[in-house]
């Protein structure tokens, strides 16, 4: 039978261990398509799995990696037939189910979408969960209205994946991006990427006012706790937040008043479980709307074997952009 490479995280008495496995196909678990994986990545929830800092693991062993795209090697869903690049995103694979750091994986049909027309593997992947929730929060603010005519947006954890690519997008959209980090050495990076100001993230991660100088008519939040209450509470009226990620807590000490006094809204993204329709159209916006030569510039690729120590940088704040894991 034929054998595949595959990270696994095991349980142990006192945590959990982490290292290359070989597998066999009958190792997997259920679905309809069996894909032979080209590429894969790593999120900040995949760091938060391999380096068990977060409890994300709900079924022990496992392969972690919530993205994997490939080429179906057999399928009894209806959508896919052997030969077909397919792309998947979340579904709590990399945390329930097998996920995308092996060479081969079994899943739902339901969960993939077919690999769009213009983009790779390769940029799939470089995209990943973390860019394609940047173009989920992008498609917020404008089914908000909160065009380029409207002000800046300030996108916060800017040299991050998911902050990486919505400035990226939302500049060659015509938005004025404000970026909020922590690293003043990314600062050209950032400008680089799009980023017309570039703001210390100290700025925004104190105790918010409850109502404070409007700045922005938008942003894209990727660290909640106080940064995101600084964040709405700098939102000019009618202007909108979207907010995706924890990086600084999940709390939200905010107050009222920015959505009674100004009528701002807040909008979260779920990824996740986000429906096919909608996958497939922000697919089709990353398509038009992300200059693949800032995607490649914001991408650093590594093999199976470095996943382990990119997943600890990652926690460490220590990498910028978007990690592509080759799958050889
Ligand atoms: P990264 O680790 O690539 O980026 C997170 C960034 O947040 C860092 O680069 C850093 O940016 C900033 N940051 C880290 N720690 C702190 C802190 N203590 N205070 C303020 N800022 C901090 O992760 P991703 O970009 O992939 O993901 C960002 C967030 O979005 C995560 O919380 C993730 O779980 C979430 N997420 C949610 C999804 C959803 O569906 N809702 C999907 C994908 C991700 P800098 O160095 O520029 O300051």
């Amino acid at each position: 039978m034929e054998k595949f490479n595959a990270l696994q995280i095991s349980k142990t008495d006192d945590g959990q261990a982490v290292g290359i496995v070989q597998l066999g196909l009958d190792d997997l678990m259920e679905g309809d398509v069996t894909i032979r994986v080209s590429r894969s990545t790593i999120n900040y929830k995949d760091a938060l799995a391999i380096t068990g800092k977060g409890r994300i693991v709900r079924h022990w062993p496992m392969i972690p990696g919530a993205d994997l795209a490939g080429i179906v090697e057999n399928s009894s869903h209806p959508k896919y037939k052997t030969g077909d690049a397919v792309l998947l995103n979340g579904w709590g694979v990399g945390e329930a189910h097998f996920g995308g750091h092996a060479q081969m994986a079994r899943v739902n049909g339901d969960w993939l979408i077919p690999q769009p027309d213009g983009l790779s593997a390769a940029d799939a992947m470089a995209i990943g969960t973390a860019g394609y929730t940047s173009m989920l929060c992008v498609l917020e603010l404008e089914d908000r209205g909160v065009s380029p005519d409207k002000g800046d947006i300030v996108v916060t954890g800017a040299a991050g994946g998911v902050g990486s690519v919505a400035i990226a997008i939302l500049a060659k959209l015509g938005y004025r991006v404000i970026a909020s980090t922590g690293r003043a050495s990314e600062a050209d990076y950032l400008k680089n990427l799009g980023a017309a100001e570039i703001i210390d993230r100290s700025e925004l991660s104190e105790p918010a006012r409850a109502l404070d100088k409007p700045r922005w008519a938008g942003g894209i939040d990727c660290v909640g706790s106080h940064t995101l209450a600084n964040v709405i509470a700098r939102t000019s009226p009618r202007g909108t937040v979207v907010a995706c990620g924890l990086a600084q807590g999940m709390d939200l000490p905010s107050s009222v008043a920015p959505f009674i006094l100004r009528a701002v809204a807040l909008i979260g993204v779920d990824s996740v479980t986000e429906p096919y329709e909608r996958r497939v159209r922000a697919y089709e916006r990353l398509v038009t709307d992300l200059d693949l030569e800032k995607l490649s510039a914001m991408t650093t690729t590594i093999p199976l074997d470095e996943v382990e120590k990119s997943a600890h940088a990652l926690m460490d704040g220590k990498i910028r952009g978007r990690i592509v894991v080759d799958l050889g």
